[in-house]
């Protein structure tokens, strides 16, 4: 290792949007995140489409989710990574009112390398990924090896949650040529 080495983790990105042009924004979001210097992608999901979650349960009249994720590696600090994913939400017109409310963009740390961590403003791994289908399965796309920290691989979290609604749609890649590592 050099002086010139920086440390380097591998974080997950998983991106949501229930409003507006849904897939414009993913791809928007998808470059901006690619455009980030900081942050180098390694791999990216296919679109998803998901019902929509609320805090009352799964809500068929709200509009769908298309989903995907995105998997860097960056030598940002991890809340240095979500603020500039929230600096992203921002620019995609994400307004913060209704907890799990509809969004034009939602970007989620699912995972920063193996770390755990709980603050008021950042959890790792994010509380809820474990149990998200609409997160796990274009992660496992990304990356068939994937494991959540605490949790073991995504593959056996998925075999073992009932077979949920989430359908890949026949649109390109999030980001040209990076669904899967090579
Ligand atoms: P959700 O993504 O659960 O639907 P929001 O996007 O409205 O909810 O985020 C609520 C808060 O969650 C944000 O203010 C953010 O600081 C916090 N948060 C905690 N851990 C994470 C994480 N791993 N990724 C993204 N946001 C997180
Ligand atoms: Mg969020």
């Amino acid at each position: 290792m050099s002086l010139l080495d920086v440390h380097r983790e591998r974080a997950v990105i998983a991106l949501g949007s229930n409003l507006g042009d849904r897939e414009a924004t993913l791809r928007s979001a998808g470059l901006d995140i690619a455009a980030t210097s900081a942050l180098n992608v390694v791999a990216a999901s296919g679109l998803f489409e998901t019902p929509a979650l609320t805090l009352d349960g799964v809500d068929e009249s709200a509009p769908a989710y298309l989903n995907a994720v995105v998997i860097v590696e960056t030598a940002l600090a991890p809340i240095a990574m979500l603020e500039r994913l929230n600096e992203i939400e921002d620019e995609h017109g994400r307004v913060r009112e209704v907890r799990w409310g509809d969004r034009t963009l939602d970007l989620d740390l699912i995972a920063y390398g193996e770390l755990t961590l709980s603050t008021s403003r950042l959890t790792l791994p994010h509380p809820r990924a474990h149990e998200r289908d609409f997160v796990l399965v274009p992660w496992l796309q990304a990356d068939p090896d994937a494991a959540l920290p605490g949790f073991g691989r995504v593959h056996d979290l998925l075999a073992r949650m009932p077979a949920g609604g989430v359908t890949p749609i026949a649109a390109a890649p999030l980001l040209p040529g990076s669904v899967g590592e090579s």
